[in-house]
């Protein structure tokens, strides 16, 4: 392996001036592939890029280290022999309103079939969502399964526990116009901003008003579907979704301030339910987890650990009623994951109408009703399920406009509502 030191070019070349006349074109929301062109961030052959930033999110920073480690070669191009996707979805009709999806690449999965000529070519397109199959088990659903909610069909949910889903995990593709449309600015303060709050790290943003796409570094989603994956564009289908938002904490790592993994697990049950055979005591429709990447109400996890300290060692304790006022004060918003964007993926699948919505979040409903998606019922997370320390949340939530069937709290019970001290 040799040293990037050796095989690198001694001079800087910089990507904010129009690299030739070699790059594939580029027109968001055609219909046809073959009009709408490939999406290409390669970093290898730059007189072939279409698009500001480059493929991977996030760690697309991490590929930088292996380069600069002398692990990966600049130059390797991805095989991608025996990787296509095993479920196809679409097109839809929504994948050519260049409205309806902004923030990812509805060809996406499909580069290797649909712009097989210009990968013959030599031009570099790499896939941005990938489509395969997986069991699931989680604790939560055996133990349905024991308690009897749940009853094993053998196909869909194993006596084991496991359940069947397909899963995709989709990067971010954004269409500048789109996006700043979504967010009501222009693309011109957008583009600015993007630049200046990114301590520059993408020039071309400012430079390059041809190229409207851009790869952003930031992560993505991963859906999990129940069932078959072209119900889910079938609005006679019975579709029963939850959209989440990443939490470490207690997705992962069981923490209890908080309802997202015991919200995550029910709606997990509520999907598997949904897309059972009625024969196996389900609803014979079809499930689906879109899971967002925007750990701690995207504010990231160090924000997050400083507002739960700010808000157990306020005077009087962790209260609902301050809830939104501590995260406000360290982060200087309430929230920074706006719902504008989440909505692309339910289109990017066909989504017509979800039946049932595992979500009490007005911001959610929002922005899917308002996005063109029909929605039926909303689905509340059983008050059981709730673990004490989040009920702090819970009730915040409920005041500040989250849906509840039952009582929204008033300005007493905020105060009355106290979460765990620290130590
Ligand atoms: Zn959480």
């Amino acid at each position: 392996m040799s040293s990037p030191n050796t095989t690198a070019p001694r001079h800087i070349r910089l990507t904010s001036h129009s690299g030739g006349t070699g790059a594939p074109s580029l027109l968001w929301g055609a219909a046809n592939p073959a009009v709408r062109g490939p999406v290409v961030g390669t970093t290898t052959s730059r007189e072939h890029r279409n698009v500001i930033g480059t493929h991977s999110g996030s760690y697309s920073v991490y590929r930088a280290l292996a380069v600069a480690a002398g692990a990966l070669s600049r130059s390797h191009k991805a095989d991608l022999t025996n990787t296509s996707p095993t479920d196809a979805i679409g097109p839809y009709p929504q994948w050519s309103d260049p409205e309806r999806i902004v923030s990812l690449d509805p060809w996406g999965a499909m580069v290797a079939d649909v712009f097989a000529e210009e990968l013959k070519a030599g031009v570099d397109i790499r896939p941005t969502i990938a489509v395969t199959k997986a069991h699931v088990i989680l604790p939560e659903v055996i133990e349905a399964v024991q308690k009897g909610r749940l009853k094993p069909d053998g196909k869909m949910l194993l006596p084991s526990g496991a359940a069947m889903v397909t899963k995709a995990a989709i990067e971010p593709v954004w269409y500048l116009p789109g996006v700043a449309k979504r967010f009501g600015c222009t693309e011109t303060d957008l583009r600015r901003v993007l630049f200046e709050e990114t301590g520059g790290m993408y020039p071309e943003l400012v430079t390059r008003g041809d190229l409207e796409v851009f790869l952003p570094p930031i992560g993505g989603q991963t859906i999990y579907i129940f069932g078959s994956p072209r119900d889910l564009a079938n609005p006679e289908v019975e579709l029963t979704a939850r959209v989440h938002d990443e939490c470490n904490g207690s997705d992962v790592f069981g923490s209890d301030i908080c309802t997202c993994r015991p919200y995550l697990t029910h709606a997990i049950e509520e999907c598997i339910r949904g897309a059972q055979p009625r024969e196996a005591g389900g609803r014979g429709g079809v499930g689906l987890i879109a899971y967002s990447r925007k750990e701690g109400r995207a504010l990231g996890e160090v924000t997050k650990f400083l507002v739960y300290n700010a808000r157990k060692r306020q005077v009087g304790g962790d209260t609902a009623d301050q809830y939104f006022a501590r995260t406000e004060c360290v982060a200087g918003v309430q929230d920074m994951r706006f719902q504008e964007l989440m909505p692309d993926v339910l289109h990017w699948l066909g989504v017509r109408k979800i039946h049932r919505l595992v979500s009490m979040s007005n911001m959610k409903y929002d922005a899917i009703t308002q996005s063109g998606i029909e929605v039926g019922e909303r689905v509340n997370i059983p008050d059981e399920l709730i673990p004490a320390d989040a009920r702090v949340e819970m009730d915040a939530k409920m005041a500040a406009g989250y849906f509840t069937p039952g009582e929204v709290p008033d300005a007493r019970k905020l105060k009355e509502t106290k979460g765990r001290e620290l130590e």
